[in-house]
């Protein structure tokens, strides 16, 4: 079984995907944790990409994409969780001609449905929370950046949702409940 989890930036997309790694042993693909792999790799690209992610803008389709092909090809395990992709209607097709090329499906697309108000907070709350423990925080966990995360998030994933419910694939969770309740509602969708 392949998912996507679809929602803002905070809606909680890694958290639920972490639940249904342990859960159900699925691997996550986060494109947001393969492209800090690349910024940490210190190439030109990885730091080119960098600059990007720091002011909240998207990368380009053909780096995203790029690294989803690569993943796609190798084990699928018990089913794959695209965690931050798609985020464009163009890595959404491109999603799908994949699959389809490697003979596998999409199952169910899951948006985390949260309020705005609701997902300044928690990032902020996370970098602060960050630094206090002393663990690194996001270089685009700060108000300004966030502020061009969900501009980005309206823009150019928004639209997916349509997409998603056009092609009788999308399920909404209320994101704004406890996280133990977000699992169970997801866990339901997925039998
Ligand atoms: P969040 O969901 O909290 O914004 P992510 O880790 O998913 O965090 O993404 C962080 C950043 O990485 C994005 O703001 C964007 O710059 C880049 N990114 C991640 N996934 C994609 C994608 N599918 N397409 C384009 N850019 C992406």
């Amino acid at each position: 079984m392949n998912i996507i989890l679809l929602g803002p930036p905070g809606a909680g997309k890694g958290t639920q995907a972490s639940f249904l790694v342990e859960d159900r042993g699925m691997i996550q693909l986060s494109t947001g944790d393969m492209l800090r792999e690349a910024k940490s790799s210190g190439t030109e690209m990885g730091q080119r990409v960098a600059e990007v992610m720091a002011r909240g803008e998207l990368v380009t389709d053909e780096i995203v994409i790029g690294l989803i092909e690569e993943k796609l090809n190798s084990a699928a395990g018990n089913g794959f969780i695209f965690d931050g992709f798609p985020r464009t209607l163009a890595q959404a097709d491109a999603l799908g001609a994949l699959l389809e090329k490697t003979g596998q499906t999409l199952d169910h697309v899951i948006e985390l449905q949260v309020d705005d108000e609701i997902l300044v907070d928690r990032i902020v709350g996370r970098a602060e929370a960050a630094a206090a423990a002393g663990q690194p925080v996001r270089a685009d966990d700060n108000a300004e950046s966030l502020k061009f995360r969900l501009m980005e998030y309206y823009k150019k994933t928004s639209p997916l949702i349509g997409y998603y419910y056009a092609k009788g694939d999308l399920k909404a969770v209320d994101g704004l409940g406890e996280i133990d309740t977000v699992r169970a509602d997801i866990a339901k969708i997925l039998g």
